[in-house]
């Protein structure tokens, strides 16, 4: 078979520990057998990032606004704990994600990978629900304040004009509590965007929440720009047969509950903050979990969402074998290869993304999987835990038959 030829690159983002040599085996073993791979290649490991004093990260950043499609490896983002166990570090370089978000804008969508053995908690879900939130604002960049006494609190506005607009928060009479959160219109436009568009692409429902019978103004202002944004959808919105729905958050929850899943979710920061761990423990596994950064112009970063699985790597580093779940890295790169060969008209690319996701599929059908699912398996289903080597072959040997 003459291998998948690819026009257009895509960007790659090296990262570190455990995740960096599944990197490499998902590459080796899965992917450059059957695809003429075509790669910008950016070592975004921490020794390389603190050698580019961490240019390397925004110089990925903008090729993949160049380009249109990156896939990410997991990277450590240092501590102080980090600064000790490396001290060739001359900084505390930021999370690498962060940066790439403060270039890309955008939203981060996060989905669970579904299969049959593994129920999640909640009974009827059947489908995967897809958190998006927006990672801008609200309490996340508030100014707080504690007061000991009876008294006012304002809140002035004084305009860059010499306007000002000022409002009473509470004539308090004792002790009090006091926070000031703000968030920018084009910031909650970006996110309207990101999710309407994420919700063409996906071909699944859009929902969004918020408080707006509590915060008229505030949560109000999201609703309406939603509403907005939608306008510029609605048209592809019916020709898939796809909708957009408001509710008040907590209608939103208890419908997310009853449901059978199969949508998208767009929450405000901390709604997004909490209700994404709430579904992925309900939906079984980190390591299951993958994550895309949307950005309003359309470009995308596939990633997983679990770290660099540190522990795993030290027992590696001592020469033994790990049982390391690759199947949200293997995502990731099926995720970046098959939009990639959608913006570029190639389907054979498109192709081989759902055939190599198939072949995870079919392997975990079959019994063999990594020891994280095991314990998760329906009582019955008969689970072998293997080392990931094995993992990795089982599923190359599915490709194999899938892709003759
Ligand atoms: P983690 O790497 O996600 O791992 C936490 C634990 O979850 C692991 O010890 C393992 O449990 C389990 N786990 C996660 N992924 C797994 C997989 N693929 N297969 C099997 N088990 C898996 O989180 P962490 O240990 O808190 O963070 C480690 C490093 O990752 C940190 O330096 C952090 O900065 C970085 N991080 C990066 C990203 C990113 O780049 N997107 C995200 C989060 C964290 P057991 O040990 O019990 O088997
Ligand atoms: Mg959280």
């Amino acid at each position: 078979m003459d291998r998948i030829k690819m026009t257009v690159p895509i960007v790659e983002m090296d990262g570190d520990e455990m995740t960096r040599i599944l990197w490499q085996k998902i590459k080796d073993l899965l992917i450059c057998p059957y695809v003429e791979l075509n790669t910008e290649y950016y070592d975004l490991s921490l020794f390389n990032r603190n050698a580019t004093e961490d240019k390397v990260t925004e110089e990925a950043a903008y090729a993949t606004l160049r380009h249109g499609v990156a896939v990410k490896c997991a990277t450590i983002t240092p501590n102080y704990q980090r600064m000790q166990e490396y001290p060739q570090l001359t900084k505390m370089w930021p999370s690498p994600n962060a940066t790439i978000r403060s270039i890309m804008g955008g939203t981060v969508f996060r989905s669970p990978i579904v299969i049959d053995f593994i129920k999640p908690v909640v009974r009827n879900w059947k489908k995967p629900i897809t958190i998006a939130r927006h990672a801008y604002g609200d309490i996340y960049k508030s100014a707080e304040m504690i007061t000991d006494e009876p008294g006012v609190c304002s809140m002035v506005f004084k305009g860059e004009s010499g306007k000002e607009q000022t409002i009473t928060v509470h004539k308090a009479s004792g002790p009090a509590v006091w926070l000031g959160q703000h968030n920018y219109i084009d910031s909650i436009r970006d996110f309207a965007r990101s999710c309407f568009q994420y919700a063409v692409d996906t071909k699944q429902d859009l929902w969004f929440s918020a408080k707006d019978t509590i915060s008229k103004n505030y949560d109000g202002e999201f609703r309406k720009v939603f509403e907005a944004e939608y306008e510029n959808y609605r048209s592809r919105f019916e020709e898939l047969g796809i909708t957009y729905f408001y509710t008040l958050i907590d209608d939103a929850v208890s419908r997310v509950i009853r449901s059978e899943g199969g949508y998208i979710w767009a929450c405000k920061n901390y709604d997004g903050d909490v209700m994404s761990d709430m579904v992925s423990t309900a939906f079984g596994s980190l390591a299951m979990m993958t994550s895309v950064l949307v950005n309003p112009d359309g470009k995308y970063e596939f990633e997983a969402a679990h770290g660099t699985v540190t522990r795993h790597y030290y027992r590696y580093l001592k020469g033994e074998k790990t049982s390391t779940n690759p199947v949200a890295t293997i995502f990731a790169w099926t995720g970046a290869l098959r939009k990639r060969g959608e913006l570029d008209g190639n389907t054979r690319l498109q192709d081989f993304g759902d055939s190599l996701e198939k072949a995870c599929f079919n392997t975990l059908g079959s019994g063999i999987m990594t020891n994280d699912l095991v314990h998760l398996a329906e009582p019955g289903f008969k689970a072998r835990g293997v080392d990931t080597d094995e993992f990795l072959s089982a599923i190359a040997a599915e490709l194999d038959k899938l892709m003759e």
